[in-house]
């Protein structure tokens, strides 16, 4: 028998324990565990609560840990609960796939003035995250700035601009339904440090900004070439979504009172406000040689609200190498040492989209599997052992059977129409789970 224990219940923690499960049948007992009493880490917490039909894949995830052989094991934070080394100690091998949920930092002036936040922040606030519960970000001021050209940037986008009625069918958690209902915000910038050629927005997603129904995107003509000589509408991963953009130019607000103004070639220099940020300090760009390169004209755009999503990075755990320069672990393609892997954003960085994790989670199991060939047996004492630890801790484990417990709970909380009402709150789960 082999013991695994993969860290983080999100998409890679799930494909990977889906491939050993895979991989091993009956020879293997693996143990899914996660620092939150519930699983399914970025499908629960980072997707938008209006992209219902992404979250569907935990249906897929369930089926993983409804085979003999795979549990979850919640409430567990490793690096602070239990140890690496005793991770080490206890199974065969430990994959890490905790994912890339902090966020990166600008660096620049007046970043932590109350009102800029990071997306991690932001999204875990409406996605109903514990830690960010209480965030309540100001949306008092008519004006917020988003920072970033990727797909999370368009998503705190649409949901600051999304009316209540817009909200039906998802699991926006209440307190933020409530919050955005009485938002002041009428104009969200999204600054882009390069140009509409540039961005990292990919087009399905790009497409929902123009049926909002309060809102509509602003595009200035002047940021893109001459139709004839626009070479991303020939480029197969480029046309699509430059050819939005520039339908944005064209379109009729009407009588939409919400703008999300795209502007491009500009990046922050500074955040100023006496005690809260009242305005952004922008540096135009040009662009040399891809990058961005300021060009010394500055001016400043009244921000109330700010949310960088300027990418994440992954959480150290002591005891594992870290790569600084990326914000992941040090690995060699999923490998930092002897019976320790990782794999997802853990591993490459917080890119691709949730099937990305898929083969990812895969090629990590074919390489434990090369290892410690199925079918060959340890000495290890696995879940059970683990067990003891955490019953020696005083440490309240959560299983699966705990979550479905939590799941019903929150679904016969939910408002009319929407799938559930998420427990924000350690205290919530547990009674939950007591009944
Ligand atoms: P991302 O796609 O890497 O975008 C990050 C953006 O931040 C880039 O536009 C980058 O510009 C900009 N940026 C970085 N540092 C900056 C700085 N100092 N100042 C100004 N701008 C800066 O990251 P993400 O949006 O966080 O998304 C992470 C991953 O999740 C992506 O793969 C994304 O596609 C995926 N995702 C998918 C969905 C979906 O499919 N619905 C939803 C959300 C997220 P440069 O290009 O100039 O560096």
């Amino acid at each position: 028998m082999r013991h695994f224990a993969i860290v983080g219940s999100g998409p890679a923690g799930f494909y990977t324990a889906e491939a050993l499960a895979k991989a091993y049948g009956d020879a293997a007992r693996i143990d899914i565990i996660d620092k939150l009493p519930v699983p399914y880490g970025l499908i629960r917490f980072g997707v938008a609560p209006d992209h219902q039909s992404i979250k569907a894949v935990s249906k897929r995830y369930d089926k993983v840990v409804e085979e003999s052989g795979v549990r979850f094991v919640g409430n567990v934070a490793v690096g602070d609960g239990v140890t690496i080394a005793e991770l080490g100690e206890l199974y065969d091998a430990v994959i890490l796939a905790t994912g890339a949920p902090n966020d990166r930092r600008l660096g620049i002036a007046g970043e932590d003035l109350r009102g800029v936040v990071g997306s991690a922040a932001f999204v875990g606030w409406y996605n109903g995250h514990p830690d960010f519960a209480d965030l309540d970000p100001p949306l008092d001021a008519e004006h917020a700035v988003v920072i970033g050209a990727g797909n999370v940037a368009l998503d705190v986008a649409r949901i600051l601009s999304k009316t209540r009625a817009e909200f039906a069918g998802s699991d926006i958690v209440g307190h933020a339904l409530d919050a955005l209902e009485r938002s002041a915000i009428r104009t969200i910038t999204i600054l882009v440090r390069r140009g509409p050629h540039q961005i990292a927005m990919t087009p399905k997603e790009l497409g929902e900004l123009a049926h909002l129904e309060a809102a509509a995107p602003v595009v200035d003509p002047a940021d893109f070439p001459p139709v004839e000589a626009d070479s991303a509408l020939e480029d197969r991963g480029l046309a699509k979504s430059v050819g939005l953009l520039r339908e944005f130019v064209r379109l009729e607000a009407g009588a939409r009172p919400k703008r999300i103004v795209f502007d491009f070639f500009a990046r922050p220099v500074a955040l100023e406000g006496e005690d809260r940020v009242e305005q952004v300090v922008v540096e135009r760009t040009r662009l040399e040689e891809g990058r961005a390169v300021g060009t010394g004209e500055q001016y400043r755009l009244p921000a109330g609200l700010v949310v960088s999503c300027i990418g994440y990075q992954t959480p150290m755990i002591p005891g594992v190498p870290y790569d600084h320069a990326n914000g992941r672990f040090l690995n060699d393609q999923g490998r930092i040492g002897d019976g320790l892997y990782c794999v997802g954003w853990a591993r490459r960085g917080p890119t691709g989209t949730i099937g990305t994790n898929r083969p990812d989670g895969y090629e990590v199991a074919e390489q434990v599997a090369a290892a410690l060939p199925p079918g060959s047996d340890g000495d290890k004492p696995g879940g059970e052992g683990l067990d003891r630890l955490l019953c020696e801790r005083g440490v309240m484990a959560t299983s699966y059977a705990d979550w479905r417990k939590i799941e019903a709970a929150e679904s016969a909380a939910a408002r009319p129409g929407a799938p559930r009402e998420k427990f924000v709150r350690r205290d919530q789960w547990m009674q939950a789970i007591r009944g």
